[in-house]
């Protein structure tokens, strides 16, 4: 079924199939950070946010969001509708951490009274800098309609999500979106795992996401391990 390479990011594979609407996303153990300059390896990181992913966007189609998401294949194989991937990458914010607290004058920890929703130009190249819709227009990337059918869909997202990780005992201070095209339609794309948001203990604070890796803040396949179980705990039945 799997056939040949299409593209291989820092933690996925993704492969054509034979049906061309279709594509396998494979998901790794390995880690980056920083634009690559920090890598490493950590064995089940590619099981659990495969597992993660799946539950979140099983939930997300649940509510009536359109997701890339088919079914899995195995334990970290997942089949995706093959979209027109948009590079901007949405993120809504909901507690300041990370770039927003080293580039702007806010404390890590202060609870946004709304979302602040942010877009980045998904660009190795040029370090993923923050867009505006004129900026994201001129480069072509994505039509002023699309750009406002996105923020509505991230903003959803954000809402359930919030609501779901928040009953298992998780905060959900930001995390990053992305989407494709397909068919005239925009769907939700990638992934939604520990690397892809910030995922804290509610009770302790505590990260259980990347950021482990990014700062050396411990062990992140028992973290990873630690959300899997309060998201899909049936994977370890
Ligand atoms: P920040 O802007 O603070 O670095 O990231 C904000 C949120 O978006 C974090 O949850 C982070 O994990 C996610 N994020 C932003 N850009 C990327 C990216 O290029 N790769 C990954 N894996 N996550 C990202």
């Amino acid at each position: 079924m799997k056939g040949e390479q299409l593209y291989s990011g820092k933690a996925k594979t993704i492969y054509r199939t034979e049906d061309p609407s279709k594509y396998i996303s494979e998901f790794r153990d390995s880690l980056t950070a920083f634009d690559g300059k920090k890598k490493s390896e950590a064995s089940k990181k590619g099981y659990y946010n495969a597992q993660i992913s799946k539950k979140l966007f099983e939930l997300l189609e649940s509510k009536g969001i359109r997701t890339h998401y088919v079914r899995m294949l195995s334990d970290t194989e997942m089949l995706v509708e093959a979209v027109d991937i948009i590079k901007i990458e949405v993120i809504p914010r909901n507690i300041a951490a990370g770039s927003i607290t080293r580039r702007y004058p806010i404390k890590e920890g202060t609870v946004f009274k709304k979302p602040v929703m942010v877009m980045d130009y998904k660009s190795d190249e040029y370090g993923d800098p923050m867009l505006n819709e004129d900026i994201a227009v001129a480069l072509g990337v994505a039509t002023y309609e699309e750009i406002a059918t996105i923020r509505q869909i991230a903003l959803k997202v954000n809402e359930i999500l919030i609501k779901y990780l928040d009953e298992r005992g998780i905060a959900l201070p930001d995390f990053k979106l992305e989407f494709g095209r397909k068919d005239g339609q925009i769907l939700v794309a990638d992934e939604i795992s520990c690397d892809t948001c910030r995922f804290w203990d509610k009770e302790t604070g505590k990260s259980m996401d990347k950021d482990i890796f990014r700062f050396d803040k411990g062990d992140l396949t028992k973290a990873y391990e630690d959300v899997a179980k309060r998201i899909a705990p049936e994977i370890f039945q």
